[in-house]
């Protein structure tokens, strides 16, 4: 008979990384998602089968919980987390998915997932079978993976994505989250490969790749839809956000939105970009300038009374756009904005006043650095009302 190994685990932070996750905590943090939805009235025209690609922590997992209990969907996840060996806690999002599958479960639901590599021709493969085995076709395929690495299933190169600026450099206001401390911050320009290797990661191919397999392999139903999220925010970031490395590669997968709805057109299907809003996720937390700004933002925002989360989020964007019953509303590019709460002029403006006022010694006065901080742990599954943080529990699930 084997025993489980049984920790009192407490978080321990390097950086912009939590190295510990808490295994119940996590499973609460999933919990309160789906209580906030479940306090929603059902979204009418939702989807019935769903694959989300990136769909155990932040975007990607809110969207999974909004399909299945905003909508009483069938789901299956694909996601990248590490599980728990040698008495060692896994990744958040392995817990999160453990948490989801349970839930949905309870609920009738089906919820399947694979914990894979979804830039790879195998897991791709997969998932191919496993919704001919247990969904037949999916309706609404969300594509939501953020990631520093990706290898290329036909050249097979490693391709690391960086966070920088083009052209110049680039210096500015930063957040040291360990010290509590505004400092400034610098970074040098991409190279040329560098630019390439960041929009090979996060740009539109493996969003492409992924549809071209699953149409080809005709497990798409008629009506499809698919959506990917973006990111624009305020000038303040755009030399190391949107003009930068990544929102190179933004715009790749903006580009190939407008690809992927010709590919879909024989099923009179609709691919969709979403530009969301800056939110405390992992991906998020390792962007230079944007820990502080979002701490910025997370006040203004609660001041006003229109703060949004993750899940709140992607609730609006699939109860008012996606499945309302009308044609989304489109910027001028082609998205859908369900950024438009962080981006209103008077919420700017505000958070601008505070970006040139904030230093060391107000950051506490003046922004909501507490909610950030809270936020950041609770995606590692630390912090949540209920849990008895000071009992061992098992990493193994
Ligand atoms: P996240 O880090 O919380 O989630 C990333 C997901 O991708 C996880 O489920 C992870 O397991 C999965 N993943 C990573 N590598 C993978 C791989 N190789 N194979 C399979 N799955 C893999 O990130 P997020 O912040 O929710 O970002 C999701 C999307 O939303 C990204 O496109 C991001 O740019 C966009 N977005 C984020 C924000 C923000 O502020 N966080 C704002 C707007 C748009």
């Amino acid at each position: 008979m084997t025993t489980l190994t049984t920790l009192v685990i407490k978080p321990k932070i390097r950086g912009f990384i939590c190295t510990t996750t808490h295994p119940t905590g996590c499973a609460a943090h999933v919990h309160e998602q789906i209580a906030y939805v479940k306090a929603q009235p059902p979204i009418e025209r939702a989807p019935q089968k769903v694959l989300v690609i990136g769909s155990s922590t932040g975007y990607g997992l809110s969207s999974r919980i909004v399909a299945a209990f905003g909508g009483k969907a069938d789901t299956i996840g694909v996601y990248f987390d590490k599980q728990p060996e040698n008495g060692k806690t896994g990744t958040a999002g392995f817990y999160n998915t453990f948490g989801f599958e349970k839930a949905a479960h309870a609920q009738g639901l089906t919820a399947k997932s694979i914990n894979g590599d979804a830039f790879s021709d195998d897991v791709k493969q997969r998932t191919i079978e496993l919704i001919k085995k247990e969904l037949g076709k999916v309706d609404l395929v969300v594509y939501s993976v953020a990631s520093p690495v990706r290898t290329h299933p036909k050249t097979g190169t490693t391709h690391r994505s960086t966070l920088k600026p083009i052209g110049a450099s680039f210096s500015a206001k930063t957040l040291d989250t360990d010290k509590d401390i505004v400092k400034e911050v610098s970074i040098e320009p991409a190279s040329k490969e560098e630019i390439a290797d960041t929009v090979a990661v996060m740009g539109g191919e493996d969003w492409m790749m992924w549809m071209e397999a699953l149409k080809n392999a005709g497990v798409l139903a008629p009506g499809i839809k698919t959506v990917s999220y973006s990111y624009i925010g305020p000038k303040v970031t755009w030399p190391v956000y949107r003009d930068g490395t990544i929102g190179r590669a933004k715009k790749d997968l903006e580009e190939s939105a407008k690809k992927i709805q010709a590919l879909l057109k024989p099923l009179d299907g609709r691919a969709y970009v979403s530009v969301n809003k800056a939110l405390v996720t992992q991906a998020s937390s390792a962007i230079p300038v944007v820990p502080l700004y979002i701490s910025l933002l997370y006040k203004v925002m609660k001041q006003k009374g229109n703060h949004e989360g993750c899940i709140e989020q992607i609730h609006r964007l699939f109860a008012t756009q996606l499945y309302s019953g009308k044609e989304p509303t489109l910027d001028a590019e082609g998205r859908i904005r369900i950024d438009d709460r962080e981006m209103d002029p008077d919420v700017q403006a505000k958070v601008e006043k505070l970006w040139h006022e904030v230093n060391s010694e107000n950051i506490k006065a003046i922004s909501d650095i507490e909610s950030y901080k809270s936020e950041f742990l609770k995606l590692f599954g630390f912090g949540l009302s209920g849990i008895d943080y000071e009992a061992p529990v098992s990493p193994e699930i």
